[in-house]
């Protein structure tokens, strides 16, 4: 007789938003017992519309991965072994406070990558991680691939988080540069079922224009796509306004009254004429007049150039002039132009136009003495800090969420810099190409163990929306917030063993006092913030006591959430405002809700000192020497331009464990034009050797019509095949890091951004049997 069967355990299904890129998918999540057994998109998510891409569907199995850690590792004998949460916390307490206490704080470098935006607690708590670490040497992914946009925000309009987001759903004309959203689903813009919206423009009538060095997956859909010479969108550009000059088209529209400096604008573009920078970039004068014209004309148009504009040698004046072309096309704070969003967990009251403005410079790097930015360093300058001996030396790293020796340049050297740190934590879910360096990895939860709530991109999305997902799954290990709490306290000095409470504590009291109006020093001060708020009038009589007591019960990022939502622009005020948004009413619609497109907010949202736009900006102005130079003087060498590329498949370097995305056929390839291919002797599936000014690597080629002629492309993330990284799967696909070329002297001086795009190669033929590759 055979064994009864196990009764098959009920399947469940979750509604949670997808943490994996900036499209914030909804999706339903299947789950039988602790199983995820399947994950769609969720058809009833009225932002998402059902759409999921393939990263999506894995959930699940990043979920299951045998080799996410669910322990931490702390280094004994040379070898990374489980221990508990208390010893890893004590390792870092030991490691981290001798090196401080000796060499202060600056000998402390805090790295931060993209996941940590797209978690509820690292959105909540890295600010006062931050401030705990009390270090200038802060790198992130910012000046990986996006610095020069927060530049152009911040000295143009005030704010350098107030990115100019192309409302896709209502423009007639989308003109569009260095960016590939069939791959990437967005970037610095939330709009999932991109591909969908942007099958939508042309069913209304209108028209999108790919300005691209390789006929991507968007570039296909396009209406019209250009080839341009990589690096030189800034020139083209610039040609576009000037066009707009000389035929008399500049019409600025309802902001003209707070517009400066257009003026100076004509005569700093006016040697950039469609003839002049035609052979530079490789788009004829006719072509590019044309393209002024049409985008001037249109009822409402938007520019939008991402990681190709921003990641080259003049990212910060080429997210200039696109940021000059919306304005001057009375595009900028126009529906179906580029708008900015209004996240529903934070007011919108803007008040009058003017504010602080925007200030960078404020110090400076110890060995190259690049400017602070935002409040952080060039990443491409890291390897240098870590290097050279002295005071202020970095010899000790937090890493969170973030693989640097990947995703930084000149990869090699950077690795090296990594292995000769005194001591090294890192904050991650995986041992990677970097945290294999590691002396302590803590590993936060399972996304899927987590509350979800999309605090930071719902501030780039182009409606308004808000979905609340509490943890499917309960873990034993801390929660996220505990483990940045248990951080911070180390940070600050007081101890491995103190309570993560106390900081939840504290956080909450901060929000509530702002909340309410009241300064921090107030509160300490004892002020009775209800006070303020009843000066202001808005929140009637909310008193401290009756917020906490609302909040009771929750967790403290739920806390947190719950007074952001409650306080926001379409929050209940705790029962002021009926019908308005608590996170209880948001749990009641798992599919979230919808509160309609992005509204005009200027000229209110202008925080500029003057009150106004500010198109000529003294920084700016300066940085532009460097375009003007390379006009008068082309690069005239010919040579190859590498420029890399994004698979819908893949997310930077952290989804190569799992085995349903990089299956089949390698995507590290390196794609050549035909032309160029027989030209250097090289065919598809052959191997070719690449070389740099700072690196060698080997690559199979793929002959590709696709590329522009003069240029060759290759993934990034990819080279997994290195000692001590512990992800199987990837390590079977390994592929190799195309960051091992990229120069960490060459950066984009204006945002300390580094250049990952355009980077001069020489390409030659190998010999399959011609011995070991240099990457190995
Ligand atoms: S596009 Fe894919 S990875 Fe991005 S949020 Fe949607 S399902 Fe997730």
């Amino acid at each position: 007789m055979s064994p009864p069967k196990a009764a098959k355990a009920e399947t469940q299904i979750h509604y949670r938003t997808c943490p994996l890129c900036e499209a914030t998918c909804g999706l339903a999540i299947e789950v039988e017992g602790d199983r995820v057994v399947r994950v769609r998109g969720d058809k009833q998510d009225p932002f998402s519309r059902g759409f999921i891409c393939p990263k999506g569907s894995t959930l699940g199995e990043l979920h299951h991965d045998p080799d996410r850690l669910r322990k931490p590792l702390v280094r004994r004998n040379g070898r990374l072994e489980e221990a508990t949460w208390d010893e890893a916390f004590a390792a870092i307490e030991a490691g981290l406070g001798p090196i401080l206490a000796e060499h202060g704080r600056e000998s402390l470098a805090l790295l931060l990558g993209n996941p940590i935006t797209h978690h509820l607690a690292p959105a909540l708590y890295v600010g006062p991680l931050i401030r705990a670490c009390a270090t200038r040497n802060l790198y992130s992914a910012s000046t990986v691939d996006q610095m020069p946009q927060h530049v152009v925000s911040g000295l143009v309009w005030g704010d350098p988080n107030a990115f100019p987001i192309p409302d896709i759903d209502r423009t007639d004309h989308l003109l569009m540069l260095g960016a590939n959203p069939m791959a990437s689903n967005g970037s610095l813009i939330t709009a999932p079922d991109f591909p969908g919206r942007l099958k939508e423009i042309p069913q209304r009538g209108g028209r999108l224009v790919v300005v691209d060095p390789r006929k991507t997956e968007t570039a296909a859909r396009a209406d019209e796509h250009l080839f341009i010479k990589p690096g030189t969108d800034v020139f083209w550009l610039a040609a576009l306004v000037q066009t707009l000059f000389e035929e008399d088209l500049v019409e600025i529209g309802r902001l003209e009254r707070f517009v400066d400096g257009v003026e100076e604008i004509r005569e700093l573009v006016a040697p950039f004429t469609p003839e002049r920078v035609a052979p530079i970039c490789g788009i004829d004068a006719e072509t590019t007049r044309r393209q002024a014209r049409t985008l001037q004309g249109a009822a409402a148009g938007a520019v939008y150039g991402r990681v190709g504009n921003h990641t080259v040698e003049f990212g910060t004046a080429t997210a200039w002039m696109a940021a000059i072309l919306n304005i001057l096309t009375g595009n900028f704070d126009r529906p179906g132009g580029v708008m900015t969003s209004s996240p529903i967990a934070s007011r919108i009251d803007d008040g009058e136009p003017g504010g602080r403005g925007f200030r960078l410079g404020r110090w400076k790097s110890r060995v190259s003495g690049h400017p602070e930015v935002n409040g952080e360093f060039p990443a491409a300058s890291l390897a240098e800090e870590m290097e050279t001996e002295g005071r202020g030396q970095i010899r000790t790293a937090l890493t969170v969420a973030t693989n640097p020796v990947r995703s930084y340049p000149n990869s090699e050297r950077l690795d090296q810099a990594f292995a000769e740190l005194d001591f090294y934590v890192a904050f991650d879910i995986y041992v990677n190409e970097t945290t294999r360096h590691a002396d302590v990895i803590l590993p936060p939860p399972s996304t899927l163990e987590e509350e979800t709530y999309e605090l930071t991109f719902m501030t780039n999305a182009i409606r308004s929306f808000a979905k609340f997902g509490e943890p499917i799954f309960g873990g034993e290990a801390p929660t996220e917030a505990d483990l940045f709490a248990r951080l911070i306290l180390v940070m600050r000095g007081e101890g491995a063993t103190a309570d993560p409470a106390s900081v939840h504590d504290e956080l909450l009291k901060d929000a509530v006092g702002r909340s309410l109006g009241a300064s921090k020093a107030e509160t300490e001060a004892g002020t009775e913030p209800g006070a303020q708020a009843n000066a202001k009038g808005e929140k009637g009589d909310l008193e401290r006591e009756e917020i906490l007591a609302a909040l009771a019960g929750l967790s403290p990022v739920e806390k947190l959430l719950d007074l952001k939502l409650r306080t926001g622009w379409q929050g209940d005020l705790f029962g002021r405002r009926p019908g308005g948004v608590s996170l209880a009413k948001l749990a009641e619609h798992p599919h979230g809700v919808d509160f309609g497109p992005m509204v005009e907010r200027y000229p209110a949202r202008l925080k500029t000192a003057s009150g106004q736009f500010e198109l000529f900006p003294e920084w700016l102005v300066e940085d532009w020497a460097r375009v003007r130079a390379r006009l008068e003087s082309p690069d005239a060498s010919g040579g190859l331009l590498l420029i890399g590329r994004r698979h819908i498949r893949s997310n930077n370097s952290w989804m190569h464990n799992v085995g349903s995305l990089v299956s089949g056929r390698s995507r590290c390839t390196l794609l050549v034009h035909p032309d160029d291919a027989r030209r250097l002797g090289l065919e598809n599936g052959s191997l070719s050797e690449m070389r740099s000014g700072v690196g060698i690597l080997r690559v199979e080629v793929e002959t590709s019509e696709a590329m522009m002629p003069g240029v060759v492309s290759l993934p990034h993330g990819w080279g997994h095949d290195v000692d001590g990284v512990r992800m199987d799967v990837a390590v079977k696909h390994a592929g190799v890091g195309s960051n091992i070329l990229t120069d960490d002297r060459v950066i984009d001086t204006a945002s300390g951004n580094a250049v990952l795009n355009g980077i001069p190669v020489e390409v030659l033929p190998v010999d399959f049997e011609s011995g070991p590759s240099p990457n190995e």
